[in-house]
Formats: C-alpha cells, sequence, structure tokens
C-alpha cells in the first residue's frame, strides 16, 4: 500500500528523522493559509500523487511569493498529471503539500528495500540522486552502494556512516547523514514498510541533511497491525476494480490487456496468464480467487472482471481441490444472470465435482464453450476474442 509524500513525511517526523516542513492543502485557500504560516520567501507547491516523476512533468512548483502559491494551487488542483510513473493516462491532482523552499547544494538517494536474493532488507545509497535513478542503476551501476542489514542486530552505525562516506558527503555532514539513515531504518521495521526511497535527500547550505521527497510502500499482509498506516490509504489513488476486489478478500490485479481471467490459485493464475500469452493473447487482470470460495464470491469476481471496458472475452480455469467445481459453476451461472454476459466465455474445470459442474453449466442455457484442458481453453479464447 502507498502513501502520498506528505504522509511520509509526517511519519519520519515522527521518528525524528530530519524532512522539510510544509501542510496539506485541497484548495487554493488552503494553500495559501498553508504558505502564510512557513518561514522561508520561497515556496514549493507539490501535487501529491501516488507516483513518481512529477518534477519533471510540472508538478512540483516554486513559488516566490502568496500570489503565485495562488496561481499555481489553482493550475494544479484538478489538473490530470501524467509522469513516467503514471501510464498515460495520468492521474488527477486532488491535494498539494505546500513547503518550505530549501537552498539545496545537492541531491542525493537513499532507499531501504527488500532483497530477495539475499532475503534482507538492503540500505542502498548513491551520490547521484534527484534525477532517475533507474538510470544510474542503468548506466553507472557503481555509483549505487548498498549495504546488507542483517535483520538480528539491525542497521548498525559503522554502516550507516561507510554508507555516508561512500555517498561523499561531507565529513563533517556523515553524522548528520548517518542518523537519518538509522531513522530511516527504525520507521521501515516498525512500520512493517516494503520500500521507502528518500530521492533527494539533500544537502542545504546552511549545513543541513533533509528528505525532501518521501516514498514509502507498505507490506499489505502486517496492515492489520498497523491502524495508524491503513488510515493514511487514499482511495481516490487506486484503481476501484482492486478496491471492489479487496473488500471480497480476491487477490485482483488490473492488467491492460482483453481477456478477463478467473483461477484459483496464485500458481495456476500465472501458468493461465502465460498460456494465453503463449497463444497470442494478453490477460486483462490477475485473479485469485482462492481456496475457500463461495458462489458470492466467485458472483463478485466475475462482476469485477467485467466492469472493466477492455474485456472482450472470459476465461474460467478452476481446479476444484478444496474449492468444488459445482460451486463455481453455480457463481458463474449467478454473475452471468445478473450482469448481461455479452462477451465469449471460456470455462475449463477440473477436480472435485467437475461432472456436477459441468452439468450445471450445460443446464444453464448459458453460451459456454467448455474446455477440455488449460492449453485448449488458452488457444479457444484467445481465437474468439480475435
Ligand atoms: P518527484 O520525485 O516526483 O519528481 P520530488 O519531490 O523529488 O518529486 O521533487 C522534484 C525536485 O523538485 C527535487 O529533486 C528538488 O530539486 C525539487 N524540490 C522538491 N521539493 C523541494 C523543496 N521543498 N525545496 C526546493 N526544491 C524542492
Ligand atoms: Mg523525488
Amino acid at each position: 500500500m502507498n502513501i502520498h509524500e506528505y504522509q511520509g513525511k509526517e511519519l519520519l517526523r515522527q521518528y525524528g528523522v530530519a524532512v522539510s516542513y510544509g501542510t496539506v492543502a485541497f484548495s487554493p485557500e488552503e494553500a495559501v493559509k498553508a504558505a502564510k504560516e512557513l518561514s522561508t520567501d520561497v515556496v514549493v507547491v507539490k501535487a501529491q500523487i501516488h507516483a513518481g516523476g512529477r518534477g519533471k512533468a510540472g508538478g512540483v512548483k516554486i513559488a516566490k511569493n502568496l500570489d503565485e502559491v495562488r496561481t499555481y494551487a489553482k493550475e494544479l488542483l484538478g489538473k490530470v498529471l501524467v509522469t513516467h510513473q503514471t501510464g498515460p493516462e495520468g492521474k488527477e491532482i486532488k491535494r498539494l503539500l505546500i513547503e518550505e523552499g530549501s537552498d539545496i547544494k545537492k541531491e542525493y538517494y537513499v532507499g531501504l528495500v527488500l532483497d530477495r536474493q539475499t532475503a534482507r532488507v538492503t540500505l542502498m545509497g548513491s551520490e547521484e540522486g534527484g534525477v532517475d535513478i533507474e538510470e544510474v542503476s542503468e548506466n553507472t551501476p557503481e555509483k549505487i552502494f548498498k549495504e546488507v542489514i542483517d535483520p538480528v542486530v539491525g542497521l548498525t552505525g559503522f554502516q550507516a556512516r561507510r554508507m555516508a562516506f561512500n555517498m561523499n558527503i561531507p565529513p563533517k555532514l556523515v553524522n548528520k547523514a548517518a542518523k537519518f539513515m538509522l531513522g530511516l531504518y527504525t520507521v521501515f521495521i516498525e512500520k512493517d514498510a516494503s520500500i521507502v526511497e528518500i530521492n533527494p535527500l539533500v544537502e542545504t547550505g546552511d549545513g543541513n541533511i533533509l528528505a525532501l521527497d518521501a516514498k514509502f510502500d507498505f507490506d499489505e499482509n502486517a496492515l492489520y497491525r498497523h491502524k495508524d498506516i491503513v488510515e493514511l490509504r487514499d482511495f481516490d489513488e487506486e484503481d476501484p476494480k482492486e478496491i471492489e476486489a479487496s473488500k471480497y478478500d480476491l487477490s485482483y490485479i488490473s492488467l491492460d490487456g482483453n481477456i478477463g481471467c478467473m483461477v484459483n490459485g496464485a500458481g495456476l493464475a500465472m501458468a493461465t496468464m502465460d498460456t494465453i500469452n503463449y497463444y497470442g493473447g494478453t490477460p486483462a487482470n490477475f485473479l485469485d480467487v482462492g481456496g475457500g470460495a463461495t458462489a458470492e464470491k466467485v458472483t463478485e469476481a466475475f462482476k469485477i472482471i467485467l466492469s472493466d471496458k477492455n474485456v472482450k472475452g472470459i476465461f474460467v480455469n478452476i481446479f476444484g481441490g478444496i474449492m468444488k467445481c459445482d460451486i463455481i459453476a453455480e457463481g458463474v451461472i449467478q454473475a452471468a444472470k445478473e450482469v448481461s454476459l455479452d462477451v465469449p466465455l471460456v470455462v475449463r474445470l477440473e477436480g472435485t465435482n467437475v461432472e456436477l459442474g459441468k452439468k450445471l453449466l450445460n443446464e444453464s442455457g448459458l453460451n459456454i464453450v467448455a474446455a477440455g484442458t488449460m492449453a485448449d481453453g488458452a488457444k479457444q479464447i484467445v481465437e474468439l476474442v480475435g
């Protein structure tokens, strides 16, 4: 789960991690009011969306007086911002961060991620901050330094200082930078984050080290123990289909193809997507209805798939182990009756109560193409979608 920059900075502040000061604003009036309370003449008006690359896309404005704050706030609020991370459809700006302008001497990068190869939280840092860190990692990977963190010991002071030296932080600021990284690590662990990225971390003219940007991603499996984080969720930033799916405890991820997939088990769901691709089709979603799905859950899953305008056909691929094939069939029939089904539907069932499931589908009067195998089903739906 992602949060906004201003929320991330608030969280960092709670842990004593140095961040620039600012307030969220939802209207130009609030923006001006917030700017009046800041101690700097230069104020930065920043679009708050769950995507980076705002600076380059015109979502970060430097205002020299209150009139400019108002003008920029008016310009940005309601605007659809397209950055290299939003996709071509962009994201509407509904909130702004009104922040003190910093006198930037140099921009750095620091981040914490869970590295799957070492299975450890890893601190990353570079003196090439501010720009696309992705480019730095591709073209000059030697400029990104890593510290692999022992989970028992945690990030140690010497590792943080070594990182600061590697990043060429001026010696007199190394202790401040190390304190920053140690605080960042504490937030990361205590809040069960999966990513925290500070780009840029800046050295200011008056000799401070602080975060000018903050990106957090939290492990959704741990959200149950972080009510304060859950409250920061902004539904406007999420795909409505994914929100709907989460209400029914369905694992759903929207993709940009045109074949809707309803599958049980993440492994089978991945294999189904691969098979569709193999036959030249593109999946519209990943959907795992889970092991203990009820007919109601299947109905909701079906509705969610159909609410996607890009869906030109549906492939149901179920292995009834814990899940019984007749339950799936009932759900499919119920859903197809509730929402008018006008796209081709291919169903492949295997496992517990498969005969009963097939019988229900055959007798339903629905226009369903039965498939014998997964490959056969994938091939048929790709052909039907065309
Ligand atoms: P994004 O990563 O989405 O482009 P950032 O928050 O990193 O957004 O802002 C982009 C750039 O804007 C920063 O690299 C920095 O140069 C400048 N900037 C952002 N906030 C401030 C600030 N408070 N004071 C001065 N410059 C800022
Ligand atoms: Mg940034």
